[in-house]
């Protein structure tokens, strides 16, 4: 995901630790029904993440400092990638979708 959408602020109140954002991740694989073969953190320049076609998948670490709605809507788009590897219609409806559950 391009960091063209990214939030202009951050706020350090929200920084939360790497595990608790790996659970995030963990947490909304399950729901979504993927398995990464790897998760990374680490400082990315130009996206908030990534996800290589043999399904690792790479967080900016700049993510951690990031409103829990923004996180929530970069894990989503990523870990969706390894069922929809675009961004085509289908990506979107399952997008919008999982980001309305709570
Ligand atoms: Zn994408």
């Amino acid at each position: 995901m391009r960091k063209a959408a990214a939030p202009q602020w951050e706020l350090l109140e929200h920084a939360v630790p790497r595990d608790l954002f790996r659970a995030e991740v963990e947490a909304w694989a399950r729901r979504i029904g993927v398995r990464p073969r790897e998760v990374r953190i680490r400082a990315l320049k130009r996206k908030w993440a990534s996800c290589s076609s043999r399904g690792c998948l790479t967080f900016d670490e700049a993510l951690l400092r990031q409103p829990a709605a923004f996180r929530r809507e970069v894990i989503v788009h990523e870990l969706l990638h390894l069922k929809v590897p675009n961004h085509g219609r289908l990506f979107k409806v399952l997008l919008k979708a999982y980001l309305q559950m709570q």
